[in-house]
């Protein structure tokens, strides 16, 4: 092998007492878990809604957005459950590029995972600190997880790792709701089959054990677009679109059949401003239909301060270095239509 060892990783124990839960913020993340958990299993009317960027690079920025997005949850309460989209790891398309802040703690600094790893605990127990809301991570590196379940609310997993037997095995032990994305491809049944995974016990290895899993029943659907043979975006938030995949989840025997639409990615096909036209067209469909009333359960959106995008090697305050984010004023005014549109 032509691996060289940088440094060692940090043990799980070490980074958990290194920056421990308070009793206060169990306490806080149990009630956030409770609602969430209540709206995925339909015991609770309300609508889903997962905002924030789709990579979380600067530690401030993001508490100020979750900050801002908590002022908002409280006005949308009676209609809206938010979870705040905190990404610190990001796959990568053609392989190069940003990682992330598990990666790069300082994105114009040099790669440090041991560091990384550090850096994005301290940003997410702040942040449930101070906005109160529980976030959503994507589960790229099964294995990083034990350095945040006690933390987050909501778990996806990728495109590009749906299809991955360590992601829904880890899926399966998991407590949290977890989201699985239909791949690129657009292929509803991986999607099926990894809920289906996760929601079943399994026995395999993880961080040095050989662990049993008890079945995760809050596995459920993430409908993100796909794309053509060409790899252009072909959307799939249509009615027939949602129809359909509502339709084929009935045949399964899924417990808590659940549908969150990720309104970015293959969906607006990265145009960021369409983003409040989709979910109101979802918002649309699910009002037309009894059936999607009940299987749509939310909408993921990728928002943050300053709209658009920048390189990584730029500094704009608030702005994403991976893709394209609705800005905060289209945010706001896009969760009040949510919190109308839901009923
Ligand atoms: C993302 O959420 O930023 C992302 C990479 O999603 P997907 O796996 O759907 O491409
Ligand atoms: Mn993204």
């Amino acid at each position: 092998m032509s691996f060289t060892k940088i440094r060692p990783i940090p043990s799980v124990e070490e980074i958990l007492s290194a920056e421990p839960l308070t009793p206060e913020l169990v306490r806080i993340k149990n009630e956030r878990d409770n609602l969430t958990k209540a709206v995925l299993t339909h015991a609770d009317p309300r609508f889903l809604l997962i905002a924030g960027p789709c990579s979380a690079h600067d530690e401030e920025a993001m508490c100020d957005y979750a900050g801002r997005l908590a002022k908002v949850q409280e006005a949308v309460k009676d209609r809206v459950v938010i979870i705040t989209r905190i990404y610190t790891t990001k796959p990568r398309t053609a392989g190069t590029g940003y990682k992330g802040m598990v990666h790069q703690p300082d994105p114009h600094g040099a790669a440090n995972m041991a560091e990384g790893i550090r850096a994005i605990r301290r940003l997410h127990l702040r942040a449930l600190r101070e906005s109160h809301l529980t976030a959503a991570e994507e589960m790229l590196y099964p294995d990083n997880h034990a350095f945040l379940d006690d933390v987050l609310g909501y778990v996806a997993i990728g495109a590009r790792s749906v299809e991955n037997q360590q992601h829904r095995m880890t899926a399966s032990g998991l407590t949290i709701p977890v989201g699985m994305k239909n791949p690129r491809s657009g292929d509803l049944s991986v999607a099926f089959n990894a809920i289906r995974a996760a929601q079943v016990e399994h026995e395999f290895s993880y961080h040095g054990w050989d662990v049993k899993t008890s079945g995760n029943p809050l596995s459920h659907l993430i409908m993100r677009g796909g794309v053509d043979l060409n790899g252009r975006p072909l959307p799939n938030y249509y009615f027939e679109h949602l129809m359909n995949a509502a339709e084929l989840y009935g045949h399964y025997t899924h417990t808590n059949q659940a549908i969150i639409v990720d309104v970015s990615h293959d969906n607006s096909g990265r145009r960021f401003k369409e983003q409040p036209r989709i979910a109101c067209e979802i918002l649309a469909s699910r009002r037309h239909s009894p059936l999607l009333h009940k299987m749509v359960r939310g909408v993921m959106i990728e928002s943050f301060i300053e709209e658009g995008s920048q390189k990584p090697e730029d500094n704009a305050y608030g702005k994403s270095i991976t893709d394209p984010c609705l800005g905060w004023e289209e945010t706001e005014a896009l969760i009040y239509k949510i919190a109308e549109g839901s009923e």
